[in-house]
């Protein structure tokens, strides 16, 4: 049984225990759904989630983490509900939400996944999502009584900026990518402690696309539909063929993945 079934079974009291409930949170998660709102087709306000946030993981579910099974569906943040960790929750629940958010459009496709890719767009949207509340922290309720903390994203933003390095462009071939980059991720997801494989390389790109192309993100949201049947590798020319009003945008996408046959 993987942790977040043995999760869901046993804790209805500890879910009602850690609804977010400290109201800085709650609006900074507001925000975070209206951006989400304006990028993709989902109305999320219609759409049911419960947003948990246990600072100590204190069930070890491996938090932050959207847990599937359940419904409505949970998405649970690790942070601590002051000041010095809003950045945190903020990078943390972007994450979770843009995997709910692809999870929305699975209803409409079949249940799959290619977790590097999937991943590597989540994380690129915790970068977009800081940006974007960086830029419009004046227009939050917060920044009335916290009119510098723009400053705090925005350096945390640059630390997360100038990483660097790849695994994905180590792979040599195909079988490389399912060892050390899909493999791991599985094992990751099935709660094994991995070290996740290097993408900064890959989010720097997809990033600097995002900011470019905002109007379209979200057809990175539907990427399941493209999955090739080795269960590795997107199919960018069955995608741009069938959308090749994106085609632009497609083969920008594109350059993050690996180059292997
Ligand atoms: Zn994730």
């Amino acid at each position: 049984m993987r942790k977040e079934e043995n999760f869901y079974i046993n804790n209805f009291d500890y879910i009602n225990s850690v609804i977010i409930n400290n109201s800085e949170l709650i609006q900074i998660k507001e925000h975070i759904i209206n951006i989400f709102f304006e990028l993709t087709e989902i109305n999320i306000k219609n759409n049911e989630f419960i947003l948990i946030n246990d600072p100590n993981d204190s069930k070890n579910i491996g938090f932050p983490k959207l847990i599937e099974i359940s419904e409505p569906l949970i998405i649970g943040t690790c942070v601590l509900p002051i000041k010095r960790d809003w950045v945190q929750f903020i990078f943390q629940f972007s994450h979770e939400l843009t995997h709910y958010i692809i999870k929305c459009y699975y209803k409409k496709n079949k249940f799959k996944y290619l977790h590097w890719f999937e991943e590597t767009i989540c994380e690129t949207m915790s970068l977009f999502v800081l940006k974007k509340i960086y830029e419009n922290w004046s227009s939050i309720g917060l920044s009335n009584t916290n009119k510098d903390y723009d400053n705090i994203i925005n350096n945390y933003l640059n630390k997360l900026l100038i990483k660097n390095g790849s695994d994905l462009k180590k792979c040599m071939n195909i079988i490389d990518l399912s060892n050390n980059i899909e493999n791991i991720f599985i094992n990751t997801y099935l709660g094994y402690k991995h070290e996740r494989p290097i993408r900064n390389d890959e989010i720097n790109i997809l990033y600097n696309i995002f900011i470019e192309n905002q109007n379209l993100i979200n057809i990175l949201f539907n990427y399941t539909e493209y999955i090739q049947d080795n269960g590795l590798l997107i199919d960018f020319d069955i995608w741009i063929k069938k959308n090749n009003e994106y085609k632009y945008f497609l083969d920008l996408v594109k350059v993050i993945q690996p180059d292997v046959v």
